[in-house]
């Protein structure tokens, strides 16, 4: 049976993702337009325990769908780990008379969501925001789109000093246990391979390629690495091939935390903006404890138990038509 929902809590947490704006933007626009109160909550779960809530009426997300970052900031928080903390945080949305959260994050903020919703008696419904892509139940997560470009757009530009110098650039992205962004920007942007968490790395295998390359006289070339593979990231690498190709004129690039920031592509905005009104329909109607994905270009819900960090099958056929193209 449904329970009707009054006030809803919106927080981002864990790692921060473009696009989370837009999430939050859609989540408080949805429960005005439904005459609900929307209350965001600062610093993620955090912001729950310390009381640091605020009253987030239509006109407090104006002008924020195309802004990085996230305006109710986001924070990783220790004490909800521990009961004592979910206890103080639930007694003080009960103050305020909230009574659902909407959570946009990664799997860790689902797994304490899923926690707090079973103790107690608050429905929590997951967004899936994180630049990696790593989410079960969802073809998109909020963020990737953007990161990726960001990636695609800094190795264009390092492949023209590249191509300048004839250089071998060894070039990292982020990607701590999944290779999406290596994957997609690898491909996007030509590179000769790309090495990523959910292969094990042959770098000796990459020197004899390079060096069959080098007879051919292709010199350019950019390898992207994502800094979870299991060799030990771009600078392990580099410092490998520049040893075994003393002649190649090797440099690494990290791109770090720019791929990160920026102002949402489209498609972030896009399903930011359909997952976030998914929330608030989904609180209305009762459909709880849920993370709202997108599988098929239809709403998908995932139980947030089972909301967990995925290494979607990479297909074989990508890497293979890195190989070919890099010929
Ligand atoms: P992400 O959501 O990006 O995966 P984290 O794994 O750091 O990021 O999780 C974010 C926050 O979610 C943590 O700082 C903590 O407050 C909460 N959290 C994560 N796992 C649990 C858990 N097992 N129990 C309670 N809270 C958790």
């Amino acid at each position: 049976m449904a329970t009707k929902v009054n006030k809803i809590g919106v927080l981002t947490s864990g790692g921060d993702a473009p696009g989370m704006n837009a999430a939050i933007r859609a989540v408080v626009r949805t429960a005005t337009y439904n005459g609900l109160e929307a209350f965001g909550i600062m610093r993620g779960f955090m912001g729950m325990i310390d009381d640091d809530i605020v009253p987030m009426p239509s006109r407090s997300v104006a002008n924020i769908i195309q802004r990085g970052g996230t305006i109710l900031k986001t924070a990783r928080c220790k004490e909800f780990y521990e009961r004592e903390g979910r206890e103080k945080a639930y007694k003080n949305l009960k103050k305020l008379g909230i009574d659902g959260l909407v959570i946009i994050g990664g799997d860790g903020s689902f797994r304490g969501a899923d926690l707090f919703s079973r103790e107690f008696d608050i429905p929590c419904i997951g967004l899936p925001g994180t630049i990696d892509k790593d989410i079960a139940g969802t073809d998109f997560t909020i963020g990737f789109d953007t990161a990726v470009n960001t990636a695609v757009e800094a190795i264009d530009k390092i492949r023209d000093t590249a191509d300048a110098h004839d250089r071998l650039f060894i070039i990292e992205v982020m990607g701590r246990d999944a290779g999406y962004i290596a994957l997609h920007s690898g491909i996007a942007t030509g590179a000769e391979t790309v090495l990523i968490p959910e292969r094990k790395t042959d770098v000796e295998e990459i020197v004899r390629s390079l060096q069959e390359k080098e007879r051919r006289k292709k010199l350019v070339n950019i390898i992207v690495v994502a800094e979870g593979e299991d060799f030990g990231g771009g600078n392990e690498v580099a410092k490998f091939i520049a040893e075994r190709m003393p002649n190649a004129d090797t440099r690494v690039c990290i791109l770090g935390h720019i791929q990160r920031g920026g102002s949402p592509s489209c498609l972030d905005r896009l399903i930011a903006s359909r997952m976030g009104y998914s929330a608030v329909e989904s609180l209305m109607i009762g459909r709880h404890n849920v993370m709202v994905g997108i599988l098929n270009n239809r709403m998908y819900y995932t139980p947030l138990e089972k909301a967990v960090k995925a290494k979607q099958k990479l297909s074989d056929d990508w890497l293979k038509i890195i190989r070919i193209l890099a010929s």
